[in-house]
């Protein structure tokens, strides 16, 4: 690393791409490419740091496809990543007041459902799963909103997924107004067709 002579932050002119700082980390560069980004890193701090960023991103990523087995809300840079690590994404849009036909392979590893809504002044808002009558089972209160987002990924269990029968389930996205009172946002009906053999099978 250098010294530096006086304390200011130092700012790299010429930043390495943070999918060559991934494909540094795991090795997949032509030795001389290589060779020029270890040198680069021994002199610049701050790509130093983004590659410790995207090792991070990485081993959680990998982490996450191990589990397999969460239910949240997650970001496009996480999908982004996820894609670049060679994850496969299988994702549903269905319209607001809408429905998907959807299923599941042995070979996907992540599983979104994109619920578009108008979220725009929404200041919490929750993630209702429910049941083909509308009845919610689960509710992921409070989920993380990106400003200026038109719609939330919902990543479903890919291992729920996966063992889960012929059924149909719907989504809402819901806010709340001044008083406490809840309004509805979306509603997303999800027409899940199995396509695995096992004991939930038709
Ligand atoms: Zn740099």
């Amino acid at each position: 690393m250098r010294i530096r002579n006086d304390g200011d932050p130092m700012i790299c002119s010429t930043p390495i791409d943070a999918a060559v700082l991934a494909d540094y980390w795991t090795a997949a560069l032509a030795k001389p490419e290589e060779e020029a980004i270890e040198e680069h890193l021994f002199n610049c701090d701050q790509c130093g740091e983004r590659l410790r960023e995207v090792i991070a991103l990485a081993e959680g990523v990998r982490n996450l496809a191990r589990e397999g087995s969460l239910r949240m809300v997650v970001s496009d840079a996480f999908l982004k990543r996820a894609a670049e690590e060679g994850l496969r994404i299988r994702e549903y849009a269905p319209p607001a007041g809408g429905g998907v036909q959807c299923t599941v392979t042995a070979e996907d590893d992540i599983l979104i459902g994109r619920l578009a809504a108008n979220l725009s002044g929404a200041k919490r808002v929750d993630l209702c799963i429910c049941d083909e009558l509308g009845v919610e089972q689960l509710r992921l209160p409070d989920i993380p909103v990106q400003s200026g987002a038109s719609n939330v990924a919902y990543q479903e269990s890919i291992t729920f997924a996966k063992a889960m029968p012929t059924s149909k389930i719907i989504a809402r996205l819901v806010t709340f107004d001044e008083a406490g009172g809840e309004r509805l946002l979306g509603e997303y009906t999800f027409n899940h067709t199995r396509s695995l053999p096992g004991p939930g099978a038709w």
